[in-house]
C-alpha cells in the first residue's frame, strides 16, 4: 500500500512538474495555461491560473472512483497535490511551514524529556511516614478489582478504574513475569514474593480520588500526581499509566517499584542510604527499559546525563547523603545521580559485589557491609563520588 501510495505521489508530482516545465504542453481544458506565458498579462494572474489549474488536478484526482479502501492513495494524492500547489504560490511560506513543523517535532520531543526529567522523584519516605507498616488500600470498585492478572509467581496486578483497559493489565503482568522478575532476582539474588500487589491507574483524576481514599495529605497529592511514577509502601506498588511514554517506560517504573518491593520485604527498605535504594532501583528499571527499547533508553540516558552534567557544572550539586527536603527541592532529578553512583560501583567492582554488599546489610549493617566489601567507609565513597562529578 505504502509503495502504491508512493508511486502515485511521484507520478503526480513529475506530472505537475511536466505540466510546468515543458513549453510544449497543450493547457489543461478551460485554462490557458502556463506554456503560453506571453499570454499571461502578470505574474499575479499567472499564480491565479496556476491556482485554478492545481484545483482542477486536485478534483480531478478526487472525482476518480476509488473505492473506500482506497481512501489513504485519494488522500496522499490531495495532500501532494496541496504541496505542489502551496510550493508555487508561496515558496517561502511552504519552507515556513516546514520549519515550523519541524520545531514542533524538536519541541516535542523535549517536553517528553522535560517530562521524564521531572519524574522519578520518589516519595517514598514521605509516604512510608504516613502509611508506617501498612498497606495501601486495595481498589473498592468491585467490576474493576475482578479484572486481576496473577502472574505464574503470585505477584496481582489489579486495575485500579474503569480506564485502565485489560490489554494493559494483562501486559503488566506479563512485564512483571518475564522481565521485573528476572532482573531482580539477578540483582538482589530474591524476587519479590505472591504478597505483591500492582495497581494501575488511567488518569491523574483516577490516582488523584484514589490516593485521597487512601488519606493522603492533601498538600502531597498534587506533587505526587504531577511528578511521580509509582509508588511504594511495603509489597504494595500504585503506577499511574498516564506519565509512561511506552511499553519499556511500563517496564521501567514496573521493574523499580519491584525492586524497593524485595528491599521493604528483607527489612532494607529504611535501613539503606536513599541513594543506594534508588540507585539500585533505577538499575533494574533501566535494565528492563534497555531490553524492550534500547534506543528510548539511550535518549532518556544521554538527556538525564546532560542535565546531571550541567548540574555539576554550576556547582548545584547535592551530596549523595542529602536530606529528604533538600531533594524535594532540588531542580534536576537526584536519583539520576543516586543510578550514577551505584552505577559507578557496578562497573569499578562488578555486579557480584553490589550483590554481596546488599546481602551483607541485612546481617551486619549498612556500613560495614559496604566496608566489607568495597574496603573503604561509605561516606569517603559518597565524597569521593561527589567531588568527581
Ligand atoms: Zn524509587
Amino acid at each position: 500500500m505504502r509503495k502504491l501510495l508512493t508511486f502515485s505521489l511521484v507520478a503526480a508530482l513529475l506530472f505537475a512538474g511536466w505540466r510546468l516545465l515543458s513549453p510544449f504542453a497543450p493547457p489543461l481544458p478551460g485554462y490557458r495555461g502556463l506554456s503560453a506565458t506571453a499570454e499571461l498579462p502578470s505574474w499575479q494572474e499567472a499564480r491565479l491560473t496556476m491556482q485554478r489549474w492545481a484545483d482542477d488536478v486536485k478534483n480531478r484526482l478526487m472525482g476518480i472512483d476509488y473505492d473506500q479502501t482506497r481512501t489513504n492513495v485519494v488522500d496522499g494524492l490531495k495532500n501532494g497535490v496541496d504541496r505542489v500547489k502551496e510550493a508555487i504560490d508561496d515558496p517561502e511560506q511552504v519552507k515556513q511551514q516546514l520549519t515550523q513543523r519541524l520545531n514542533k517535532i524538536v519541541d516535542n520531543v523535549e517536553a517528553v524529556n522535560d517530562q521524564l526529567l521531572i519524574q522519578g522523584r520518589d516519595p517514598r519516605e514521605l509516604l512510608a511516614k504516613h502509611f508506617g507498616g501498612r498497606h495501601l488500600p486495595r481498589p473498592s470498585d468491585a467490576e474493576t478489582s475482578s479484572r486481576t492478572q496473577k502472574t505464574p509467581a503470585g505477584i496481582q496486578v489489579l486495575a485500579g478504574d474503569n480506564g485502565v483497559p485489560d490489554s494493559i493489565v494483562r501486559q503488566a503482568a506479563e512485564t512483571v513475569q518475564t522481565l521485573s522478575l528476572p532482573i531482580v532476582q539477578a540483582k538482589l539474588g530474591q524476587a519479590p514474593s505472591n504478597q505483591a500487589v500492582v495497581v494501575l491507574y488511567s488518569t491523574k483524576n483516577a490516582y488523584r480520588k484514589a490516593l485521597t481514599g487512601a488519606g493522603v495529605d492533601a498538600d502531597l497529592i498534587t506533587p505526587i500526581v504531577e511528578n511521580t511514577n509509582g509508588i511504594c509502601i511495603g509489597t504494595d506498588v500504585w503506577l499511574p499509566l498516564y506519565s509512561l511514554q511506552d511499553k519499556s517506560s511500563l517496564a521501567n517504573v514496573l521493574t523499580h517499584e519491584l525492586t524497593h518491593v524485595v528491599f521493604n520485604e528483607q527489612g532494607l527498605g529504611t535501613k539503606l542510604p536513599t541513594w543506594v535504594n534508588e540507585g539500585v532501583a533505577w538499575d533494574a528499571g533501566m535494565t528492563a527499559m534497555k531490553k524492550v527499547n534500547p534506543a528510548m533508553a539511550r535518549r532518556m540516558a544521554s538527556s538525564l546525563n546532560s542535565q546531571l552534567g550541567r548540574a555539576a557544572k554550576e556547582g548545584r550539586i547535592l551530596p549523595l547523603a542529602a536530606s529528604e527536603e533538600d531533594i524535594l527541592r532540588a531542580d534536576y532529578n537526584v536519583e539520576w545521580q543516586d543510578y550514577q553512583a551505584v552505577d559507578d560501583l557496578i562497573k569499578k567492582y562488578g555486579e557480584d559485589r553490589l550483590r554481596a554488599f546488599l546481602t551483607g546489610a541485612r546481617r551486619s549493617g549498612v556500613a560495614a557491609s559496604f566496608q566489607a566489601q568495597y574496603g573503604m567507609s561509605i561516606t569517603r565513597f559518597e565524597r569521593e563520588f561527589a567531588a568527581a562529578l
